[in-house]
């Protein structure tokens, strides 16, 4: 949601709302305003900024004693931080008003840079799916097409869950050796090991361009439950092959029928898959927010 104080500000200095953000043009400046992490944060941009203008913003935040900035292309990101109260949206209004009236007046008519294509032109602003930007009209025409074309690709993608599964198992395989070395070489907790075939599948199902949906996410799932499983399995073979000293699979079968080492392995398995469940989950929902991509384009509106 938008914050009480971004939004009285927002309404005070007439500016427009975009998903989080209060943003507008003030005299001839571009203003953007949101709330960070026990902060306010401003993005202020002008047609021009050099050192002596740096020099002038700079003293003014100094009489409010604001430390927290940095210089943007053509602009300055402000941070106003607000530990136990709210900083004041009054002293915040007057360091905007005052620093668009000085370039104002400092370069009179004198229009923004495009923030796409830099050429000085009238501008509009525009969120494509994560930042607004203010842009000129030739670059959101151009924004609008491409967005569509990576949407129609989104789209129509070719189903290839195959091979994305095949990908996502693939590159679990170091997982495998991952989990020997550490069960059979170094006695440690070889479930810590399952963490690494979530994050190997997830790069395998990528990289083998598997579909980006929630049948995607289960192929996932399913591949990082076989690896974790398969890990833990050989793990045993290679512990008991170490423990016999000779390799004997006619031994090796008698041994692992045994009911106490089939118990002593769904145990094994059982933890690990509640060691990388976890993981799993944290990382899916990550995944799939990601995937949510079919970009949109919004623009400002009214607060
Ligand atoms: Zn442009």
């Amino acid at each position: 949601m938008l914050w009480p104080g971004i939004f009285k500000l927002g309404k005070e200095l007439e500016l427009k709302r975009i998903d989080l953000e209060v943003v507008g043009m003030i005299k001839n400046c571009f203003v953007k305003l949101y709330d960070g992490r026990n902060m306010k944060v401003l993005e202020l941009f002008a047609p021009e900024i050099n050192d002596a203008d740096k020099e002038h913003i700079i003293n003014r935040l100094n009489e409010t004693k604001v430390k927290k900035f940095e210089w943007l292309e053509y602009g300055i990101k402000i941070i106003f931080n607000e530990y136990l109260r709210p900083y004041s949206t009054k002293k915040i209004k007057s360091i905007i008003i005052d620093i668009c009236d000085y370039f104002s007046e400092k370069y009179p008519g004198q229009k923004l840079h495009c923030q796409k294509c830099g050429n000085l032109n009238d501008l509009d602003v525009y969120s494509y799916g994560t930042a607004s930007l203010a842009v000129c009209a030739d670059c959101q025409k151009s924004s609008e097409i491409e967005i569509e074309n990576i949407n129609t690709e989104t789209r129509y993608a070719p189903d290839n869950y195959f091979s994305g599964f095949i990908g996502s198992l693939l590159y679990s395989i170091p997982g495998i050796l991952a989990t020997i070395v550490m069960f059979v070489f170094l006695n440690a907790l070889a479930a810590i090991s399952s963490v690494l075939y979530v994050f190997l599948g997830i790069k395998g199902y990528k990289k083998f361009k598997g579909k980006t949906t929630r049948f995607g996410a289960f192929l996932i799932i399913l591949s990082t439950l076989i690896m974790v499983g398969l890990g833990i399995i050989l793990s045993y073979c290679v512990y008991i092959i170490k423990e016999l000293g000779i390799f004997d699979i006619d031994m090796l079968i008698y041994i692992l029928k045994i009911p106490e080492v089939q118990q002593e392995i769904i145990k094994n398995i059982a933890v690990s898959y509640i060691v990388s469940g976890v993981y799993l989950v944290f990382q899916l929902i990550k995944l799939m927010r990601e995937w949510k991509t079919e970009i949109t384009i919004k623009k400002a509106q009214e607060l």
